[in-house]
């Protein structure tokens, strides 16, 4: 019987290792390396010989084709921060008098570089909607190099009409990356519908764990990889061996993980969805979101990273109050990781395109792996201490 193409789940299972070489150990050997010996000098300036640790040993090479499988890429380059996956290709394809077109609801630091490194080095920004679609065509210039996305906005959780977005900067020749550490190469594939370079935060989902800090670049475009390798080997960048086995290792169970986030935080979402004290939930699975049609065409499930408003006349220091309540929920940053987290998002949200209003106070939830019906009693705690805090108690 013919096997069919397999799906995601096998696929990341199997990629990336090969028990055979590994003296049957399931898993690749961590290997670490500055030096590496050559047979003959003949190979020590041979191109495409492996001659340095800082290119990456052979538990890089096992991540890059793991994640290449993923989102069925051919091409990946591993950085040691989400943060640096974002930035680097950008510094890939700018230079000095070029224009820059991002999302407005993109992830803060990645912002953070644009308006100040890069303008530095002599390139503007924009930002745009992240519904503006097909019209980006007209914010596009002769001189853009780049449309970066996130979508859905880690914050905001906009989803943006990728294919349209993707295709307008395609006919006018310009690249498109997109950051997809929500849809984590598993829930979402931009490559797919048409994106250049897919990036991700390998620090959440795939490393599932909130004890590393990694990077992923994949792309089917061999010039654009060539751009990207070219200032990763400029500037000296890498990661570690021991760090690069763990994403790996996470990644072999990163879809089971993913479909429970998902499956809880749903439920929470739908039940603060009810509740007399939420204004809004911004949650693109939920039915009545207002980008739940285009998330419903685009991606294949939902992370459990989500946000909702508290009504007014809650202001910061009920949010607070609700925040402080919290005994399962951690007040931390970042998000992927087995924990559930809740953050105030208010003092990180910048527009300068359009002002959207979120109906109150936001406050963003990352739903781990404890049971849901745990995570909602400690949410029912809060509401308690936000209406103390409401009363002037
Ligand atoms: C966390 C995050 C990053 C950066 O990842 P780090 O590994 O923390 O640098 C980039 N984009 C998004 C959407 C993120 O949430």
């Amino acid at each position: 019987m013919a096997r069919g193409p397999r799906r995601t789940e096998t696929r990341i299972v199997h990629a990336g290792r090969d028990p055979k070489v590994d003296n049957g150990g399931v898993n690749p050997p961590v290997q670490r390396a500055s030096t590496v010996l050559l047979d003959k000098a003949e190979d020590m300036f041979r191109p495409g010989v492996w001659t340095y640790g800082i290119h990456g040993t052979a538990t890089h090479r096992a991540l890059k084709a793991a994640l290449c499988e993923l989102e069925q890429a051919d091409h990946c380059h591993l950085l040691s921060s989400g943060l640096l996956a974002c930035t680097v290709p950008i510094m890939a394809l700018a230079s000095p008098g070029k224009h820059i077109l991002v999302c407005d609801n993109v992830y803060g630091p990645t912002r953070r570089f644009c308006d100040q490194t890069m303008k530095q080095w002599g390139c503007e920004t924009e930002y745009f909607p992240p519904d503006i679609g097909a019209d980006i065509a007209a914010m596009i210039r002769p001189e853009t190099c780049v449309v970066f996305l996130e979508s859905p906005g880690s914050m905001t959780f906009e989803v943006s009409d990728t294919p349209a977005i993707a295709a307008a900067a395609r006919v006018a020749g310009v690249a498109t990356v997109f950051d997809n550490t929500w849809g984590a190469g598993h829930f979402h594939k931009p490559l797919d519908l048409g994106v250049d370079v897919s990036v991700q935060a390998t620090s959440k989902y795939p490393g599932g764990s909130a004890d590393l800090l990694g990077g992923s670049i994949v792309t089917r475009d061999e010039e654009l990889s060539a751009r990207v390798k070219q200032v990763i080997t400029n500037l000296g960048l890498s990661v570690s061996p021991d760090d690069a086995y763990l994403v790996l290792r996470g990644l072999r169970t990163m879809t089971t993980r993913m479909a429970r986030h998902d499956g809880s935080a749903r439920k929470i979402a739908a039940w603060l969805a009810g509740r007399p004290e939420v204004a809004r939930v911004l949650h693109p699975a939920l039915p009545d979101d207002a980008y739940h049609d285009l998330w419903k065409r685009d991606f294949s499930g939902a992370a459990g990273l989500f946000a909702f408003s508290l009504a007014p006349p809650a202001d910061t220091k009920d949010v607070n109050a609700f925040l402080n309540a919290l005994e399962l929920f951690g007040l931390g940053f970042s998000w992927g990781g087995y924990e559930s987290l809740a953050i105030p998002c208010d003092p990180q949200l910048k527009r300068t395109s359009t002002k959207p209003e979120f109906g109150g106070k936001l406050i963003r939830l990352s739903i781990g792996l404890e049971a849901p019906e745990d995570l909602i009693a400690d949410l029912e705690a809060g509401f308690e201490a936000l209406a103390a805090s409401l009363a002037g108690a």
